[in-house]
C-alpha cells in the first residue's frame, strides 16, 4: 500500500454539533483525553459567548481567540488520526458552523437527555441531512433526571428526521442509572454514582439471558433490560454500515460525558465505523481522495488576533493527494501560483508548521488578503470544488462611512471582513449603498469594532426593514424578468460576487413576487442547480 493510501485510511475527519450548553466542550475533551493529546480535564476552552456579552468587546475578542485555539483538534487514537473541526454552538455564528460542516466526513450530534432535541441542533442537523453527511447521535448527561430513552429516541426521529437504531441502552437513568448496555461490544459497564465514574472492567456475556446479567444490576432491572432490549429488536432496524454512511441510519449511544461514562465506547464505536476522508464533486469532475496530486479547499478564514499583523490564516481542507511545503499550488480564481513556507498543523494543545499533510487534514495557511471563503487550491489543475454556498442572513443593515478621510480603509475592512465570511454584502443597484446581512446581531458589533481597530475605520449602521435576502433565477432578457425588476428596483442588489439578490420585505412579497413572476426564481441559498 502506498504511503498515500495507508495515511487516508488512518483519518476520520468529524464535527460535533449541539444546541450551546448539550456538552460539546466536555465530549470534546474528553475524546482528547483518551487520544492521550491531553493531560487534564478542563484543557479545552469552551468555545461560546455567554448571554448578554453582546456589547463586551473583550468578550468577542476572547472568543476569537478561542475559536483559532480550537478550530481543529487532531489526536491520535488507536493508530487513527482523528481531526475534530469545531462548529460554534452559538446561533448567531452559524454560519460558521455550517461552512465548517463541508469540511467534515462525519458528525457526532449531542443532545442533552433532559432537554431532548434543541433548536440549533435541528438547524445543524438539517444542513448535514441536506449533504447526507454520515451521524451518530450521542445522548448525554444520563446521570441526571432526564427523558425516558425511548420518547428521546421518537424524539429524534421525529424532529430532527432521523432513522435511528440504539447501538446502546441505558438501565436505569439520574439517580438510578446504573449503567449502559453496549449493544455494539454485547457487555454492560457499569456506573459507580459515589465515585462518578466507570468502575472496573465490563460486565460481559454472550446472552442477554445470562444470570450474570442479574447479579450486575439486579433482577427488576435485568427484566426491564430484557424487555427494552426485545423492543428495539422488532421496532428498530438493524445497523448496517452502508446505509449510515449514505446518510439514511444514525446510530444512537448514551453517557455521560462529564462523568467520561460511554465516552470510549462511542470513540471505539466510532472509529470502526465512521468514514475515511471521502471523494468531493468538482465543477469538471469527482476528485477522489487517492489521486496523487493535491487538492483542497478554503472552509474557514480567521484574522490574526495582532492587530499590528494584519495577515489572517486560512484553513484549507485537504481532498486528494498530499500537501507539501515550499511546493507551488494553484489559486484557482485567480489562476495564481501560490508557494506556503510555513504551512500549520493542528493538535489539540499546539499549532506547528509541517512539511507534509494528507486527505482529511486541515492546514492553516498565512494569507495577506488573497483568499476568499470556499477557494480551491490544486496541483495545477484548473477546478472548484462545490458547495459553500451563503445562506440568507436574517439581519440588514445599512453601513455608512462616519470618516471622510477613512473611505478607502473602510471600504478594504468590509471587503476583507466579507472574504473571512463575518457577514455577507449586498450592493443595492438603484444607488450603490452598502446593506450588510448577517445572522445575529452581535455580528454588527464585531465588524464595527474590528473595522476600527484593525483597519481605522468608523462605521455606522442604519436600520432597513428586509425579511429575506433571495437570490434570483431568470432569463434576464425575458420580458417577466425586465418586470419584475423594474417593479422591484429598490429591492434589487448585487451579492459580493455579483449575483443578483431581490431583498424581499416580507414573506408575503416572497409569496406575491413567486405567485406574479413565476419564471423568476427565487433562492434562500446562493447556490442552485
Ligand atoms: P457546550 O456548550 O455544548 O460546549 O457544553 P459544555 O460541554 O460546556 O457543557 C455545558 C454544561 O453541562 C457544563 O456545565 C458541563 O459541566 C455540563 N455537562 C456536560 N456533560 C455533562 C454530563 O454528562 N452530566 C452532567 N450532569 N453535566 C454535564
Amino acid at each position: 500500500m502506498s504511503d498515500l493510501l495507508k495515511e487516508i485510511g488512518k483519518r476520520k475527519t468529524f464535527g460535533i454539533i449541539a444546541h450551546p450548553d448539550a456538552g460539546k466542550t466536555t465530549l470534546t475533551e474528553k475524546l482528547l483525553l483518551f487520544g492521550g493529546a491531553i493531560q487534564e480535564a478542563g484543557a479545552v476552552k469552551s468555545n461560546k459567548i455567554k448571554k448578554g456579552a453582546t456589547s463586551d468587546f473583550m468578550e468577542i475578542e476572547r472568543q476569537r481567540g478561542i475559536s483559532v485555539a480550537t478550530s481543529v483538534l487532531a489526536f491520535e487514537y488507536k493508530n487513527h488520526k482523528i481531526n475534530i473541526l469545531d462548529t460554534p454552538g452559538h446561533k448567531d455564528f452559524a454560519e460558521d458552523t455550517y461552512r465548517t460542516l463541508t469540511a467534515v466526513d462525519s458528525v457526532i450530534v449531542v443532545v442533552d437527555v433532559a432537554k431532548g432535541v434543541e433548536e440549533q441542533t435541528e438547524k445543524l442537523v438539517q444542513v448535514c441531512r441536506m449533504r447526507n453527511i454520515p451521524m451518530i447521535v450521542f445522548i448525554n448527561k444520563l446521570d441526571r433526571e432526564g427523558k425516558d430513552a425511548f420518547d428521546l429516541l421518537d424524539e429524534v426521529e421525529q424532529k430532527l428526521g432521523l432513522s435511528v437504531v440504539p447501538l446502546s441502552l441505558p438501565i436505569g437513568m439520574g439517580s438510578e442509572f446504573q449503567g449502559i448496555y453496549n449493544i455494539w461490544e454485547n457487555n454492560i459497564q457499569l456506573f459507580l454514582e459515589e465515585k462518578k465514574q466507570r468502575i472496573g472492567t465490563a460486565v460481559k456475556f454472550d446472552d442477554i439471558n445470562d444470570p450474570k446479567v442479574d447479579e450486575a444490576i439486579g433482577e427488576k432491572a435485568a427484566v426491564t433490560l430484557r424487555e427494552e432490549l426485545e423492543l428495539i429488536q422488532e421496532v428498530y432496524p438493524k445497523f448496517n454500515r452502508e446505509n449510515y454512511m449514505n446518510g439514511d441510519l444514525q446510530p444512537v449511544f448514551f453517557g455521560s460525558a462529564l462523568n467520561n461514562f460511554g465516552v470510549r465506547e462511542l470513540l471505539d464505536a466510532f472509529i470502526e465505523i465512521a468514514p475515511n476522508p471521502q471523494p468531493k464533486e468538482s465543477d469538471s469532475r469527482l476528485v477522489k481522495p487517492e489521486e496523487k496530486d493535491f487538492t483542497g479547499f478554503i472552509f474557514k478564514i480567521h484574522a490574526n488576533m495582532d492587530p499590528k499583523h494584519r495577515d489572517r490564516l486560512a484553513f484549507v481542507k485537504i481532498v486528494s493527494g498530499t500537501f507539501k511545503r515550499n511546493e507551488n499550488y494553484l489559486l484557482v480564481r485567480e489562476n495564481k501560483k501560490m508557494k506556503f513556507s510555513s504551512p500549520n498543523a493542528f493538535f489539540a494543545d499546539k499549532k506547528e508548521v509541517v512539511d507534509e499533510s494528507f486527505p482529511g487534514d486541515i492546514v492553516g495557511l498565512h494569507d495577506t488578503g488573497n483568499f476568499r471563503i470556499g477557494d480551491t487550491l490544486t496541483g495545477g489543475e484548473k477546478l472548484s470544488f462545490k458547495g459553500i454556498p451563503n445562506f440568507s442572513p436574517e439581519h440588514f443593515r445599512y453601513i455608512n462611512n462616519d470618516d471622510p478621510l477613512k473611505a478607502k480603509q473602510l471600504a478594504k475592512g468590509i471587503d476583507q471582513l466579507m472574504d473571512e465570511g463575518v457577514a455577507q454584502l449586498f450592493i443595492l443597484e438603484m444607488n450603490n449603498r452598502k446593506v450588510i446581512g448577517t445572522v445575529g446581531a452581535l455580528q454588527y458589533e464585531v465588524i464595527q469594532y474590528r473595522l476600527e481597530h484593525e483597519y481605522g475605520a468608523k462605521c455606522t449602521y442604519e436600520p432597513l426593514s428586509i425579511h429575506k435576502a433571495c437570490w434570483i433565477e431568470a432569463d434576464e432578457k425575458s420580458e417577466e424578468f425586465q418586470e419584475f425588476a423594474r417593479l422591484k428596483q429598490r429591492f434589487m442588489a448585487r451579492d459580493k460576487y455579483g449575483q443578483r439578490v431581490f431583498l424581499a420585505d416580507s414573506s408575503f412579497t416572497i409569496h406575491m413576487t413567486q405567485e406574479k413572476f413565476p419564471n423568476v426564481k427565487l433562492h434562500f441559498i446562493s447556490e442552485f442547480e
